[in-house]
């Protein structure tokens, strides 16, 4: 075992800390990790967690999410600086001026904004229960925000409502082609293609199935294919890798990387666990008015 993971196996038992991390995480990372998962699972994780300490290797949405849901635990961001470019696309005041636009209409937020954007949000969801949280929402007409492909996949799951889509989008997803695709199937013909709802329209129209990183994990343990062609951040491959080692699994075209959820290090965890710094704070009123919108989600799921 390397130096560094018993150091930080040492600290983690030293501080009373847990660590989650996220999917899209390096390997390093999810290996000595105590919990790995979606945005979802994450949530849910630190909401039960009792430890002093959540070191939370993702990007800082996620680690809101984690602090808002946990208020008195420590929560720490090894990487402080992993933003999301897609959570950044929504601004509270454009939120706010849109919910002027649309009076009788729900906000829905996607998991990926900040917890300033929360605290305006009726209910929040994931891109594994993002259908499901709007088929319950009381209301007709939607505003559904920040991915606008996410979007585009509930409202063919849902065509009863009307939703009103923020023009955002995920860069990474983005990447994902159509000419991909195609050329993906041509090679691997026996192959699943599973792509992430994050993923243009018409990559996820000629997939096999959209489905969230979890949806994707339990996809591969349940199918009788060898071959997984994979339409989402490269870090989830290892994860398939581990849990089904008599399965292949590729990227789908070149590995998509976020660049964001790369920079938590072996080295930031250690030093912030250390030192306990890179700690998440956030105002009480937005905690609170945030925290409303994420519970709302675990009732409406
Ligand atoms: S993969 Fe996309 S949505 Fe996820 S953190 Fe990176 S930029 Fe944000």
């Amino acid at each position: 075992m390397d130096d560094i993971v018993k150091e930080i196996i040492m600290l983690k038992q030293e501080k009373d800390a847990v660590i989650l991390a996220h999917n899209y995480q390096i390997p390093a990372i999810q290996d000595i990790a105590d919990f790995v998962g979606d945005s979802l699972e994450l949530a849910k994780k630190a909401r039960e967690v009792d430890s002093s300490i959540v070191a939370f290797c993702g990007v800082r949405f996620m680690a809101e999410t984690a602090k808002i849901l946990n208020p008195d635990r420590k929560v720490l961001l090894p990487a402080f600086n992993a933003g999301c470019p897609l959570a950044d696309m929504a601004k509270i005041d454009d939120v706010l001026e849109m919910k002027k636009r649309y009076p009788d209409a729900y906000v829905v937020s996607y998991i990926n904004t900040s917890a300033e954007v929360k605290s305006v949000t009726d209910v929040c969801c994931t891109s594994s229960n993002a259908a499901t949280v709007i088929r319950n929402v009381p209301a007709e007409t939607v505003i559904f925000l920040p991915d606008k492909n996410l979007g585009y996949f509930v409202q063919k799951a849902k065509p009863e409502k009307k939703l009103i889509l923020w023009d955002g989008y995920c860069y990474v997803h983005r990447m994902f082609t159509l000419e991909d695709l195609k050329k993906a199937r041509e090679k691997y013909p026996a192959a699943e293609i599973l792509v992430h709802p994050e993923c243009n329209p018409e990559v996820q129209d000629n997939a096999d199935f959209v489905l969230s990183t979890s949806g994707m994990l339990k996809r591969a343990h349940a199918s009788e294919a060898k071959t997984f062609i994979i339409g989402t951040e490269e870090g989830l491959i290892h994860r398939l890798k581990k849990e089904n080692p008599d399965k292949e699994f590729f990227s789908l075209g070149a590995s998509r990387v976020c660049f964001n959820m790369k920079k938590t290090t072996l080295e930031l965890l250690r030093d912030c666990l250390k030192n306990e710094t890179n700690e998440i704070t956030l105002p009480q009123d937005i905690m609170e008015k945030a925290r409303n919108s994420v519970e709302a989600m675990i009732r409406y799921i």
